[in-house]
């Protein structure tokens, strides 16, 4: 029996960081199921047959050698791994080539599941992994290529991409350090990483002297 394997998004994206890619990956393409959705997957109780459903009916009814994607998002916020990243996927009609693909379990068009949480935020930790591990990767959506709303009508491209470029605050930042932080990176004296490291006597100097010199000159 063809099996599957669970993986946090930090382990998945370890294990691809460390896998031989003989493909060249230009897109990233995303999806949801649709069948099953949030709650069909959450009350199975082995989660690893819905999965090998899904391969099944790509397999069976569609006449693929393999379940269609690369990797699938649950709900909790998890990774299926799928077809060997290393074939091009059953993704997008004539543009498999190159891709990579996510199915994300649930159905996201509007007034059904909603995109939230530990899945959203495990998302978009994956996509930002992804677009570090292929440089100059593309994110599609299966709509831009079909009449299809894949991967739903509820989630913005746009808006995901905010997210995974970080137009927020990094996260860590505390609500009272805002204006500083603002502060030291628009005035290049930190570049406002690690903000809860600790600071050794020579970066002191330096923010010092870097602020000195903004203020002073030599
Ligand atoms: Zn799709």
């Amino acid at each position: 029996m063809r099996r599957f394997k669970e993986y946090t998004v930090n382990q998945y994206l370890e294990l691809l960081k460390n896998m031989k890619i003989d493909r060249e990956i230009k897109e990233i393409h995303l999806h949801h199921t649709w069948r099953p959705d949030k709650k069909g997957y959450e009350k199975a109780s082995n989660k690893e047959s819905v999965i090998y459903s899904i391969y099944k009916f790509h397999t069976e009814s569609n006449g693929w050698d393999d379940i269609g994607q690369h990797i699938s998002l649950t709900p909790s916020g998890t990774v299926w791994d799928g077809r060997d990243v290393n074939m091009d996927p059953a993704s997008i009609k004539g543009r498999n080539k190159n891709a990579l693909a996510i199915e994300m379990i649930g159905n996201f068009d509007d007034g059904y599941d909603k995109l939230e949480g530990v899945q959203l935020e495990s998302l978009v930790k994956l996509l930002k992994g992804l677009f570090n591990i292929f440089e100059g990767v593309k994110l599609i959506f299966h709509r831009e290529y079909s009449k299809k709303t894949c991967p739903g009508t509820s989630i913005k491209k746009e808006e995901l991409l905010d997210m995974v470029n970080e137009k927020q605050y990094p996260k860590e930042i505390s609500e009272w350090a805002k204006d500083a932080y603002e502060w030291v990176v628009r005035e290049k004296i930190s570049d406002g990483s690690d903000p809860k490291g600790s600071v050794t006597r020579e970066e002191l100097w330096t923010m010092l002297y870097r602020y000195h010199q903004k203020q002073y000159g030599k």
